[in-house]
């Protein structure tokens, strides 16, 4: 039976929130609470959401077991950032993130503690006491299982204040209205594969990260770029898209994370001499330094012959001086993620690492509020009724580099603060708008075009293309002609996802389908991420294009990046493939601005 308008299920909300990760969750908690009606939808069950992987630790300046303060965090997040971060976002993350960490303590979060009670806090690279001069202790963690005590701990908060779960369901395409304005979503119901309107006062896009647009990932299957892929087809420009952060340590091979928390706890990275070789890159933090600068680094040891293993094309990452109880009680994990994906005892010995995607710092850009926002040439436009929080937003606090456990803290914080803005623009709202008779036309000739195609590609095929041509042309290490290359392959392969077949019809379950809908979302953030990055002629951040390194002492470029051409932010046009630009916000809300400088550690 082919999708008709006669079998859309239409169903009112106050709110529609596309999933249910930590950013999500912490979002719906403050409109439940506030008694809205609420419709959070997720591909997988919520406790299973990315965020449930998060290992390492959460950002906040307690000070528990090292003098901080959050201006050190505010200094640190703008210099790991390489000054793209907005500096008012950035003040108000950290500012407000002591506050959100002691929230989630209080609705039950199993924080690791101190012998006196406090949160425990581990160091994580790139933060710092006193700007720069020695590592403070400040990720507050739950052992390596920080993601997973915290998605769990806001699921229950939700469940008693009464959140509706749509399960297993998966958001389309957003529908506006004549103005402009977002009224409402398509959604399928997996399990039966009935299409649905769902008309809302305001909707949240909370879909998470899309490193799935790359081979080799840290990020699980599900993370597939959807928010991002539905906001540039509503129209909507993705900001910052060239910066997506490699992790420096993923298991070589099969790709799964290894917590920066291991190298807080004082695990070294060895190159093929035994070298602690992060001594000559960072003197100051080395192995702690932000994860752009190691990455970076272990590529070129690599590079330079001095990589491990029969063809020295991975670094060891040593932890075997902790002690194996330190390990069991700090790193419980890692040591499973060893046996599993490694065959290495971590407390035996060292275990081959490789920098491996792991985060976009880009996505659909919003302000401090979670309001989707657009740049008119002068001023950021709210786009009305739409919201956005997580790793599928760009607020922008991260920049060209974020530092480890500040997603995490990035949840809590613009989670909180979108559902509060979201209350009030609901309470204020009066009638539902009414919903055009064409509104679900848009996704229902996508479903129809694949049920009715009788010839054509995989969609696995495809979407396997885009990863290889990603891992290439958009790598660590960046060169303007590979990028100019990507550019042309990620336009002919788009050319092929409208040519995408199903040939598997059947409704209840089929997979098959939602994988080749997914891949109209990978095709944009991959292409939004080649464009982006050929564009930028500079290095920064996590974008390093061997044309365009700079030694510091360049008089030319003192900052060894381009700050006179470059010091501004991104936007891609998905319908022209178009970009445009806007400017850095250097302004904080009340303290004075940290001016752009060398990124030395
Ligand atoms: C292995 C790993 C370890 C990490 N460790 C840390 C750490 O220690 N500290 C830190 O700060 N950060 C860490 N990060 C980053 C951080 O965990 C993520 O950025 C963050 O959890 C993302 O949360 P989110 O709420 O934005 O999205 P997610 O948790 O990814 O949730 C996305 C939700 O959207 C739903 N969804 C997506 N598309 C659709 C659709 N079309 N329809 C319906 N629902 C949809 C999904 O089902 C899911 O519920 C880590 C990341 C990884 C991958």
């Amino acid at each position: 039976m082919s999708y008709t308008k006669e079998n859309i299920t239409k169903r009112k909300f106050d709110v529609v929130i596309i999933g249910a990760g930590g950013s999500g969750l912490r979002a719906a908690l403050e409109l439940s609470k506030a008694g809205l009606s609420v419709a959070a939808l997720s591909k997988v069950f919520p406790t299973r959401s990315h965020t449930v992987a998060a290992q390492g630790g959460v950002s906040a300046s307690l000070g528990n077991m090292s003098p901080d303060n959050w201006e050190w965090h505010f200094y640190d997040t703008i210099k790991g950032s390489d000054w793209l971060g907005d500096q008012d976002a950035i003040e108000f993350m950290c500012r407000e993130a002591p506050k959100v960490v002691y929230e989630l303590e209080h609705f039950g979060m199993p924080f690791d503690r101190n012998p006196d009670g406090t949160i425990y806090q581990r160091p994580f690279g790139g933060h710092t006491a006193n700007h720069g001069e020695k590592p403070v202790q400040r990720a507050c963690a739950a052992a390596d299982r920080t993601g997973h005590a915290m998605l769990h701990t806001l699921y229950q908060q939700n469940v008693k204040s009464k959140t509706n779960f749509f399960v297993e369901w998966m958001a389309l395409d957003l529908i506006r209205d004549e103005s402009g304005d977002v009224i409402g979503v398509t959604a399928l119901e997996l399990e039966t594969g009935d299409l649905y309107e769902l008309h809302a006062k305001a909707v949240l896009l909370a879909t998470g990260g899309a490193g799935r647009i790359f081979q080799a990932s840290t990020n699980a299957f599900i993370n597939t770029g959807d928010g991002l892929g539905m906001a540039a087809r509503a129209g909507i420009p993705l900001q910052d898209m060239e910066f997506w952060q490699f992790h420096p340590t993923g298991v070589a091979g099969a790709g799964v994370l290894l917590t920066e928390g291991c190298r807080g706890e004082g695990a070294i990275l060895r190159n093929s001499d035994g070298e602690r070789f992060m001594e000559r890159y960072a003197p100051t933090l080395k192995d702690l330094a932000p994860r752009d600068f190691v990455s970076r680094s272990m590529d070129q040891e690599i590079k330079e012959g001095r990589g491990c293993g029969p063809n020295k094309d991975y670094i060891l990452l040593d932890m075997t001086h902790l002690g194996a109880e330190t390990i069991r009680k700090r790193l419980p994990s890692v040591e499973e993620i060893g046996h599993n994906f490694a065959n290495v005892d971590i407390t035996k010995e060292p275990i081959p690492v490789v920098p491996t995607i792991h985060y976009q710092m880009g996505g659909i850009p919003t302000n401090i509020n979670g309001q989707v926002v657009v740049w008119d040439g002068q001023e950021n436009k709210v786009v009305n009724g739409l919201y956005a929080v997580g790793e599928c937003s760009c607020v922008s606090v991260h920049g060209a580099n974020r530092l480890g456990t500040n997603s995490l803290l990035d949840l809590l914080v613009f989670g909180k603060s979108a559902g509060k803005h979201i209350v009030n623009y609901v309470n204020g709202y009066g009638e539902f708008k009414p919903m055009p008779e064409n509104a679900s036309d848009f996704s229902l000739s996508r479903l129809n075009k694949l049920d009715e195609s009788s010839s054509g590609e995989y969609a696995q095929d495809v979407a396997n293309d885009i990863r290889a041509c990603m891992q290439l042309h958009a790598g660590v290490f960046r060169t303007q002609k590979s990028m100019d290359e990507g550019v042309k392959k990620i336009a002919d392969i788009r050319a092929r996802v409208g040519g995408v077949t199903l040939k598997d019809k059947s409704k209840v379950w089929n997979t098959a389908r939602m994988e080749a809908l997914e891949v109209a979302n990978l095709i944009e953030v991959a292409q939004a991420t080649m464009v982006s990055a050929a564009a930028r002629k500079e290095c920064r951040g996590a974008h390093t294009v061997d044309d365009y390194e700079h030694p510091a002492d360049d008089p030319k470029y003192p900052l060894g990046r381009n700050d006179i051409d470059w010091l501004k932010h991104t936007l891609w046009y998905s319908a022209a493939n178009s970009l445009e630009y806007k400017p850095v916000q250097l302004k904080p809300l009340t303290v004075p601005s940290v001016p752009p400088k060398v990124r030395t550690f």
